[in-house]
């Protein structure tokens, strides 16, 4: 029922822990993490409290500095490591986390499982990344969209490809994300506590956003691909 996501100079892991800890009051069943290492896209997850990913982690630490992170609250498939996100699809080239739900994720499942998708969860969010990697055609924010346009429900979304490892997609639907912008560092996350140690300028999304986090930047737009201006939020408060 947490996001924290994170694009630039820091080592990730830490980073999406930390922030995961301070989204543990929105009530969770497990874990875990995707990071850009140089292997690639590799994802660590536990079902159970955050301790059980932080020690899974300890032996085989993710190194990278782009990475999203999640907790799950479960709709859709009981708490196990198998239903954990961060989900990918068969390429293992895509990873998204998920808060909230798809309602029409049946139809799509049984669609692609025709079109010879495997699924490894009983989840509703392992179609987004199913859906993205189908959709993908060199421009992971238009597959994003095209993705989105399929689905029906409440999501708020993070999404990571191994095609393009200097990139970080965000779309708000009906479930909260801000984005956070630091010097040389972005960060996502469904509350602003998660990030507030490394910045105090939000930006904070409306339903049928989307954003695109590099390093150096964050492009906002609508699901449908129309630009967003919107003023940057500095956050006054101290947790
Ligand atoms: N519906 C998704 C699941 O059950 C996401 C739940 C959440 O918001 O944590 O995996």
């Amino acid at each position: 029922c947490g996001i924290v996501g994170y694009i630039g100079f820091r080592e990730s892991q830490p980073i999406l822990i930390e922030g995961l800890k301070k989204l543990e009051y929105r009530g969770y069943d497990s874990a875990g993490i995707a990071v850009q290492t140089a292997r690639g896209l590799e994802v660590t997850k536990a079902v159970g409290r955050l301790v059980n990913l932080e020690n899974r982690l300890t032996g085989d630490p993710l190194r990278g500095t782009i990475g999203i992170g999640h907790t799950r609250w479960a709709t859709h498939g009981k708490p196990s490591d198998a239903n954990s996100h961060p989900h990918t699809d068969n390429s293992l080239k895509f990873s998204v986390v998920h808060n909230g739900i798809i309602e029409n994720y049946l139809e799509l499942k049984e669609e692609l499982m025709l079109a010879g998708h495997r699924f490894l969860s009983e989840t509703d969010t392992e179609v987004i990344s199913h859906l993205i990697a189908v959709e993908y055609e060199g421009d992971i924010v238009k597959a994003v969209q095209k993705a989105v346009r399929k689905m029906r429900g409440a999501f708020a979304l993070g999404v990571l490809t191994e095609h393009e490892p200097d990139r970080l997609v965000a779309v708000r639907y009906a479930s909260p994300l801000i984005i956070g912008v630091g010097e040389g560092e972005k960060f996502i996350a469904s509350d602003i506590p998660a990030i507030l140690e490394y910045t105090r300028d939000i930006y904070i999304l409306e339903d049928g956003e989307m954003a695109v986090l590099t390093r150096d930047g964050v492009e906002l737009l609508t699901v449908e691909g129309s630009p967003v201006a919107k003023e940057v939020f500095r956050v006054n408060w101290d947790l």
